[in-house]
Protein backbone atom coordinates (compact mmCIF):
# COMPACT_ATOMS: atom_id res chain seq x y z
CA UNK A 1 0.00 0.00 0.00
CA UNK A 2 1.57 3.41 -0.86
CA UNK A 3 1.60 6.04 1.45
CA UNK A 4 0.75 9.95 0.25
CA UNK A 5 3.51 12.01 1.39
CA UNK A 6 2.62 15.83 3.08
CA UNK A 7 1.60 17.40 -0.31
CA UNK A 8 1.70 21.18 1.04
CA UNK A 9 4.29 23.84 1.75
CA UNK A 10 3.19 27.89 2.94
CA UNK A 11 -0.59 28.01 1.44
CA UNK A 12 -2.16 30.83 -0.32
CA UNK A 13 -5.93 31.45 1.01
CA UNK A 14 -7.65 28.66 -0.30
CA UNK A 15 -9.21 29.26 -3.95
CA UNK A 16 -12.44 29.64 -5.60
CA UNK A 17 -13.84 26.01 -6.38
CA UNK A 18 -16.94 25.82 -8.81
CA UNK A 19 -17.98 23.23 -10.83
CA UNK A 20 -18.27 23.48 -14.72
CA UNK A 21 -19.31 21.42 -17.73
CA UNK A 22 -16.93 21.07 -20.41
CA UNK A 23 -18.14 20.80 -24.50
CA UNK A 24 -14.58 19.01 -25.15
CA UNK A 25 -11.75 17.66 -22.70
CA UNK A 26 -9.15 15.88 -25.40
CA UNK A 27 -8.14 18.71 -27.43
CA UNK A 28 -4.75 19.28 -29.31
CA UNK A 29 -1.75 20.29 -28.15
CA UNK A 30 2.16 21.09 -28.98
CA UNK A 31 3.50 18.73 -26.62
CA UNK A 32 2.17 15.28 -27.39
CA UNK A 33 -0.81 14.23 -29.82
CA UNK A 34 -3.30 15.21 -27.30
CA UNK A 35 -3.53 17.03 -24.21
CA UNK A 36 -6.21 16.89 -21.31
CA UNK A 37 -7.06 19.95 -18.72
CA UNK A 38 -9.59 18.25 -16.24
CA UNK A 39 -9.38 21.60 -14.16
CA UNK A 40 -9.47 25.62 -15.25
CA UNK A 41 -6.82 27.26 -13.06
CA UNK A 42 -4.25 25.85 -10.63
CA UNK A 43 -4.25 26.53 -7.25
CA UNK A 44 -0.12 25.60 -7.23
CA UNK A 45 0.15 29.13 -8.15
CA UNK A 46 3.70 29.18 -9.25
CA UNK A 47 4.98 32.31 -10.23
CA UNK A 48 6.24 31.58 -13.54
CA UNK A 49 3.48 29.71 -14.40
CA UNK A 50 3.16 30.12 -18.64
CA UNK A 51 -0.87 29.21 -17.71
CA UNK A 52 -2.12 32.07 -16.68
CA UNK A 53 -2.83 33.22 -19.97
CA UNK A 54 -5.76 31.22 -19.19
CA UNK A 55 -7.16 33.94 -17.07
CA UNK A 56 -7.39 36.73 -19.22
CA UNK A 57 -10.33 34.20 -20.51
CA UNK A 58 -11.58 32.72 -17.19
CA UNK A 59 -11.69 35.08 -13.99
CA UNK A 60 -9.95 38.00 -15.44
CA UNK A 61 -10.61 39.59 -12.16
CA UNK A 62 -9.17 37.61 -9.67
CA UNK A 63 -5.49 36.84 -9.43
CA UNK A 64 -3.73 33.35 -11.02
CA UNK A 65 -3.94 30.05 -8.21
CA UNK A 66 -7.42 32.07 -6.76
CA UNK A 67 -9.58 30.09 -8.50
CA UNK A 68 -9.88 26.38 -9.78
CA UNK A 69 -12.78 25.60 -12.72
CA UNK A 70 -13.69 21.38 -11.86
CA UNK A 71 -14.70 20.39 -15.99
CA UNK A 72 -17.04 18.17 -13.72
CA UNK A 73 -18.43 16.01 -16.88
CA UNK A 74 -14.68 15.60 -17.81
CA UNK A 75 -14.69 11.82 -17.79
CA UNK A 76 -18.20 11.26 -19.58
CA UNK A 77 -17.02 13.98 -22.55
CA UNK A 78 -13.49 12.31 -22.95
CA UNK A 79 -15.45 8.38 -22.97
CA UNK A 80 -17.54 10.25 -25.92
CA UNK A 81 -14.76 11.25 -27.28
CA UNK A 82 -12.34 8.37 -27.38
CA UNK A 83 -15.66 6.34 -28.94
CA UNK A 84 -16.11 8.82 -31.48
CA UNK A 85 -12.28 8.31 -32.32
CA UNK A 86 -12.66 4.63 -32.89
CA UNK A 87 -10.66 1.94 -31.52
CA UNK A 88 -7.69 2.66 -33.80
CA UNK A 89 -7.84 6.41 -32.60
CA UNK A 90 -5.13 6.23 -30.49
CA UNK A 91 -1.78 8.98 -30.24
CA UNK A 92 -0.22 10.51 -26.77
CA UNK A 93 -1.77 12.38 -24.31
CA UNK A 94 -0.11 14.74 -22.00
CA UNK A 95 -1.76 15.51 -18.83
CA UNK A 96 -1.67 18.58 -18.34
CA UNK A 97 -1.29 21.74 -20.39
CA UNK A 98 -2.58 24.60 -18.59
CA UNK A 99 -3.14 23.02 -15.06
CA UNK A 100 -1.66 20.20 -12.77
CA UNK A 101 -3.80 17.52 -13.12
CA UNK A 102 -2.86 17.13 -9.73
CA UNK A 103 -3.95 19.99 -7.95
CA UNK A 104 -5.42 19.97 -4.33
CA UNK A 105 -8.70 19.87 -6.29
CA UNK A 106 -8.21 16.62 -7.72
CA UNK A 107 -8.19 15.09 -4.53
CA UNK A 108 -12.13 15.94 -4.15
CA UNK A 109 -13.22 15.53 -7.79
CA UNK A 110 -10.72 12.62 -9.23
CA UNK A 111 -11.18 13.58 -12.37
CA UNK A 112 -8.01 13.24 -13.44
CA UNK A 113 -7.95 9.29 -12.34
CA UNK A 114 -11.17 8.35 -14.41
CA UNK A 115 -9.72 10.48 -17.84
CA UNK A 116 -6.56 8.69 -16.80
CA UNK A 117 -8.46 5.14 -16.72
CA UNK A 118 -10.21 5.54 -19.64
CA UNK A 119 -7.26 6.60 -21.75
CA UNK A 120 -4.99 3.57 -20.99
CA UNK A 121 -7.76 1.51 -20.92
CA UNK A 122 -8.41 2.67 -24.88
CA UNK A 123 -4.13 2.06 -25.12
CA UNK A 124 -3.49 5.68 -25.23
CA UNK A 125 0.14 7.10 -24.13
CA UNK A 126 -0.02 8.85 -21.44
CA UNK A 127 2.38 11.33 -19.93
CA UNK A 128 1.54 13.03 -17.13
CA UNK A 129 3.90 15.80 -15.92
CA UNK A 130 3.24 17.14 -11.95
CA UNK A 131 4.37 18.93 -9.39
CA UNK A 132 2.24 16.96 -6.62
CA UNK A 133 2.48 13.77 -4.34
CA UNK A 134 -1.30 13.11 -5.12
CA UNK A 135 -0.36 11.25 -8.29
CA UNK A 136 1.14 8.45 -5.74
CA UNK A 137 -2.63 7.67 -5.81
CA UNK A 138 -2.42 6.81 -9.42
CA UNK A 139 0.26 4.67 -9.45
CA UNK A 140 -1.87 1.30 -10.18
CA UNK A 141 -3.16 2.80 -13.27
CA UNK A 142 0.43 4.23 -14.93
CA UNK A 143 2.75 1.41 -13.14
CA UNK A 144 4.12 -1.51 -15.11
CA UNK A 145 2.90 0.41 -18.58
CA UNK A 146 5.09 0.96 -21.33
CA UNK A 147 2.54 3.43 -22.61
CA UNK A 148 2.17 5.80 -19.29
CA UNK A 149 4.67 7.66 -17.64
CA UNK A 150 5.74 10.22 -14.84
CA UNK A 151 7.15 13.28 -15.25
CA UNK A 152 8.22 15.30 -11.90
CA UNK A 153 8.82 19.41 -12.22
CA UNK A 154 11.67 20.35 -9.40
CA UNK A 155 13.45 23.81 -10.49
CA UNK A 156 14.89 23.60 -6.79
CA UNK A 157 15.69 21.19 -3.65
CA UNK A 158 15.65 23.93 -1.74
CA UNK A 159 11.92 24.30 -0.07
CA UNK A 160 12.65 28.19 1.46
CA UNK A 161 12.93 28.95 -2.34
CA UNK A 162 10.39 26.87 -3.68
CA UNK A 163 7.66 27.90 -0.86
CA UNK A 164 7.50 31.63 -2.61
CA UNK A 165 8.32 30.12 -6.42
CA UNK A 166 5.38 27.47 -6.31
CA UNK A 167 3.72 28.07 -2.62
CA UNK A 168 0.86 25.40 -2.87
CA UNK A 169 2.47 22.50 -4.66
CA UNK A 170 4.35 19.87 -2.99
CA UNK A 171 7.87 20.49 -1.26
CA UNK A 172 10.60 19.03 -2.93
CA UNK A 173 11.35 16.81 -0.88
CA UNK A 174 7.84 14.91 -1.55
CA UNK A 175 8.18 15.27 -5.14
CA UNK A 176 11.77 13.43 -5.45
CA UNK A 177 10.13 10.63 -2.34
CA UNK A 178 7.18 10.56 -5.24
CA UNK A 179 9.87 9.78 -8.01
CA UNK A 180 11.12 7.14 -5.80
CA UNK A 181 7.83 5.74 -4.96
CA UNK A 182 6.52 5.99 -8.41
CA UNK A 183 9.93 3.98 -9.76
CA UNK A 184 9.21 0.89 -7.06
CA UNK A 185 5.64 1.02 -8.28
CA UNK A 186 6.97 0.41 -12.01
CA UNK A 187 6.07 3.67 -13.54
CA UNK A 188 8.62 5.51 -16.07
CA UNK A 189 10.15 8.20 -14.27
CA UNK A 190 11.23 11.52 -15.70
CA UNK A 191 12.14 14.82 -14.33
CA UNK A 192 11.65 18.32 -15.48
CA UNK A 193 14.21 21.09 -14.01
CA UNK A 194 12.51 24.29 -15.01
CA UNK A 195 12.41 27.56 -15.43
CA UNK A 196 15.21 27.78 -14.26
CA UNK A 197 15.78 31.23 -12.23
CA UNK A 198 18.93 33.13 -13.19
CA UNK A 199 20.71 34.18 -10.00
CA UNK A 200 18.69 31.00 -7.94
CA UNK A 201 17.42 28.14 -9.10
CA UNK A 202 20.22 28.66 -12.01
CA UNK A 203 23.12 28.21 -9.94
CA UNK A 204 26.12 25.59 -10.14
CA UNK A 205 25.44 25.48 -6.27
CA UNK A 206 21.25 24.94 -6.78
CA UNK A 207 21.64 22.99 -9.67
CA UNK A 208 24.03 20.29 -7.49
CA UNK A 209 22.06 19.97 -4.87
CA UNK A 210 19.08 19.07 -7.17
CA UNK A 211 21.11 16.89 -9.46
CA UNK A 212 22.65 14.68 -6.56
CA UNK A 213 19.19 14.11 -5.20
CA UNK A 214 17.87 13.04 -9.04
CA UNK A 215 21.33 11.11 -9.33
CA UNK A 216 19.72 8.63 -6.89
CA UNK A 217 16.69 7.64 -8.92
CA UNK A 218 16.31 5.80 -12.08
CA UNK A 219 15.34 8.59 -14.75
CA UNK A 220 14.56 7.26 -17.96
CA UNK A 221 15.18 11.59 -19.08
CA UNK A 222 15.76 14.63 -17.90
CA UNK A 223 14.54 17.81 -19.46
CA UNK A 224 15.92 21.36 -18.10
CA UNK A 225 14.37 24.47 -19.43
CA UNK A 226 15.23 28.41 -18.68
CA UNK A 227 12.68 30.94 -17.79
CA UNK A 228 10.61 32.40 -21.10
CA UNK A 229 8.64 35.23 -21.21
CA UNK A 230 5.12 34.42 -21.71
CA UNK A 231 2.01 36.53 -21.40
CA UNK A 232 1.98 37.62 -17.71
CA UNK A 233 5.01 36.38 -16.56
CA UNK A 234 6.47 38.98 -16.51
CA UNK A 235 4.74 41.11 -14.17
CA UNK A 236 4.30 37.77 -11.89
CA UNK A 237 7.79 37.16 -11.32
CA UNK A 238 9.59 40.69 -11.28
CA UNK A 239 7.22 41.06 -8.63
CA UNK A 240 8.01 37.74 -6.66
CA UNK A 241 11.90 38.81 -7.13
CA UNK A 242 11.57 42.33 -5.58
CA UNK A 243 10.25 40.58 -2.57
CA UNK A 244 12.00 37.50 -2.31
CA UNK A 245 15.17 37.46 -4.52
CA UNK A 246 15.79 41.41 -5.03
CA UNK A 247 19.82 40.22 -6.36
CA UNK A 248 18.02 38.66 -8.97
CA UNK A 249 15.64 40.87 -10.51
CA UNK A 250 18.31 42.61 -12.90
CA UNK A 251 19.69 39.70 -14.23
CA UNK A 252 16.32 38.06 -14.92
CA UNK A 253 15.27 41.32 -16.89
CA UNK A 254 18.32 41.48 -18.87
CA UNK A 255 18.04 37.63 -20.10
CA UNK A 256 14.08 38.02 -20.67
CA UNK A 257 14.27 41.28 -22.65
CA UNK A 258 17.75 41.81 -24.54
CA UNK A 259 18.50 39.02 -27.38
CA UNK A 260 22.42 39.24 -26.93
CA UNK A 261 22.68 38.63 -23.27
CA UNK A 262 19.62 35.89 -23.74
CA UNK A 263 21.85 34.08 -26.21
CA UNK A 264 24.84 33.96 -24.08
CA UNK A 265 23.02 33.03 -20.76
CA UNK A 266 21.72 30.19 -22.95
CA UNK A 267 25.17 29.13 -23.55
CA UNK A 268 26.31 29.32 -20.28
CA UNK A 269 23.30 27.86 -18.64
CA UNK A 270 24.04 24.84 -20.64
CA UNK A 271 27.81 24.34 -19.96
CA UNK A 272 26.50 24.94 -16.11
CA UNK A 273 24.08 22.35 -16.16
CA UNK A 274 26.40 20.08 -17.88
CA UNK A 275 29.31 20.71 -15.15
CA UNK A 276 26.81 20.47 -12.42
CA UNK A 277 25.17 16.87 -13.65
CA UNK A 278 28.85 15.97 -13.96
CA UNK A 279 30.05 16.50 -10.56
CA UNK A 280 26.78 15.19 -9.19
CA UNK A 281 26.71 12.04 -10.65
CA UNK A 282 23.41 12.20 -12.66
CA UNK A 283 24.19 9.84 -15.88
CA UNK A 284 20.07 9.92 -16.89
CA UNK A 285 19.40 11.55 -20.63
CA UNK A 286 19.50 14.92 -20.35
CA UNK A 287 17.33 17.35 -22.98
CA UNK A 288 18.02 20.67 -22.52
CA UNK A 289 15.34 23.21 -24.11
CA UNK A 290 17.33 25.89 -24.14
S1 LIG B 1 1.72 23.68 -11.39
FE1 LIG B 1 1.99 24.23 -13.53
S2 LIG B 1 -0.03 24.94 -14.21
FE2 LIG B 1 -0.01 24.97 -11.98
S3 LIG B 1 0.53 27.06 -11.42
FE3 LIG B 1 2.41 25.81 -11.41
S4 LIG B 1 3.27 26.06 -13.47
FE4 LIG B 1 1.13 26.74 -13.55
Amino acid sequence: MLVIVTTTQKRMDAPTVRQVQCKSILGESGICDFAVNCYTGCEHACTYCYARFMGRFHHADKPWGSFVDAKVNAPEVLERQLQRRGLFGGGSVFMSSVCDAYQPAEREFGLTRRCLELLVQAGYNVHVQTKSALVQRDFDLLGGRENASLCMTLASADAAVTAWTEPNASPPQDRIETLKLAAKAGVQIKAFVGPLLPGLTDTQESLEALFAQLAKLPLAEVYVDRLNLRWGVWPAVSHALARFAPHALAATKAMLFSASPSRSYNRSLRVTVRQAAEKAGLKAPMNMVL
